[in-house]
């Protein structure tokens, strides 16, 4: 084709601008685009599988500093810059043996930018432990206008720019939480096309910059719902999910999916067995989620450590197909006994970083269907974990 865009005689197809003369449209619409080079590709996919190798998981640690206050708060703890740091650094300077099921750590901006004492970089600590960092990259959720109290989530603007930076500075993933609810009326047309549509631009951004992009639309468990409502629920926000990314031409082998587990709802009467939940849950995941995504990654949702261990296990051992792994992307499920450990008291930093070891090692395990319940017992490991309408 020429350089003004004309065709050349005989030859079939729309120019290379991809439009149809005398149509004034695209008429290739969105089966007209480019994945990733080759190149990209790889890279990509490289960073998603060493995520989600069999056995290992994501410690998030990647509160904002609001939700860190109400951590520490619960222990006595200052909400204070250098009280998070020396938090996260007891996390990161734990026992290498943490690497044998901690495969990446989802850090808060100011985290990736702060110093163990010695003065080593904290990000560093992690990547001498092979361990990838990745970074929270969402401004956070803010209500969604004409909804019934629903919700999005912000971020985007300056995303490509932050994500080169991130790149540079050692983070290869990203995470991006949007939330729904469910109620009478929820979660509305609106909330579910919004979300879908919010995740699939920050995942094709952070593509774009080398970054791999842990997709969550995290439905909460807050409502008196069952177990149908709350698998239905899931259904209709991932294939809702899926499309958009399918629409912004995402490389789904190079993405990360970060949902909820399907479990009935706070204050549902009726009580379920894991093995219920794990049935729902990977029933909802084989209708909606493209065997092309190497992993799901589940968030804990306020289950105690032990629910979210023997939940796991259960998904990982119920008789289904599992084309993807499916494993763990835990912030309260691996952190409550180790913050109720440490307490703040410098004496108690190798009791907490024990603590996390301990249910790192039980997640790991959980992930490939071997976690006996009960068998690895931590400080807080019943304690439900649960915070009302976890939106904000
Ligand atoms: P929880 O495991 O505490 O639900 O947190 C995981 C997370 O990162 C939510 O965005």
């Amino acid at each position: 084709m020429g350089a003004k865009g004309k065709k050349k005689k005989g030859k079939k197809g729309p120019p290379e601008s991809g439009w149809w003369p005398g149509f004034g449209t695209k008429a290739t619409m969105s089966t007209y685009f480019q994945y990733p080079t080759p190149e990209l590709q790889e890279e990509l996919r490289k960073i998603a599988q060493a995520i989600v190798a069999p056995g290992k998981g994501i410690l998030a640690a990647d509160e904002s500093t609001g939700t860190m206050g109400k951590r520490l708060q619960d222990i006595g703890v200052e909400n204070t810059e250098e009280n998070r740091r020396k938090y996260r650094q007891l996390l990161f300077s734990s026992d290498a043996a943490l690497s044998e099921n901690i495969s990446g750590v989802i850090l808060f901006h100011e985290t990736l930018y702060q110093k163990a004492d010695d003065g080593t970089p904290l990000v560093t600590l992690l990547e001498k432990r092979g361990i990838i960092p990745g970074i929270k990259v969402d401004k956070g959720v803010v209500p969604l206008f004409g909804s019934e109290d629903e919700c999005t989530t912000q971020g985007l603007d300056d995303l490509a720019q932050r994500c080169a930076q991130y790149k540079k500075d050692g983070c290869h993933f990203a995470k991006w939480r949007c939330v729904l609810k469910i109620g009478r009326f929820t979660p509305s047309y609106q909330a579910i096309m919004e979300n879908a549509n919010v995740l699939a631009r920050y995942a094709s951004i952070c593509q774009s910059q080398r970054i791999v992009p842990i997709v969550e639309p995290e439905v909460l468990p807050d409502g008196e719902h069952d177990l149908d409502r709350a698998q239905k629920v899931t259904e209709v926000v991932l294939a809702a999910v899926y499309k958009a990314l399918s629409d912004h031409h995402v490389y789904l082998e190079g993405t990360l999916l970060k949902p909820n587990m399907v479990t009935p709802g706070q204050g549902c009467k009726k009580t379920y067995t894991p093995m219920d939940i794990g049935r729902a849950t990977v029933t909802a995941l084989l209708r909606t989620v493209p065997a092309a995504v190497p992993g799901v990654t589940f968030l804990s949702g306020g289950q105690s450590e032990e629910e979210a261990s023997v939940n796991l296990n259960a998904i990982n051992t119920v008789d289904m197909k599992r084309p993807w792994a499916l494993t763990f992307s835990y912030g309260r499920a691996l952190q409550a006994s180790v913050l109720r450990a440490w307490a703040g008291k410098p004496e108690n930093v190798l009791a907490g970083q024990q603590e996390l070891i301990k249910r790192a090692k039980a997640n790991g395990l959980a992930c490939v269907g071997k976690y006996e319940a009960g068998s690895i017992p931590s400080l807080a490991s019943n304690k439900s974990n649960f915070v009302k309408s976890h939106a904000y």
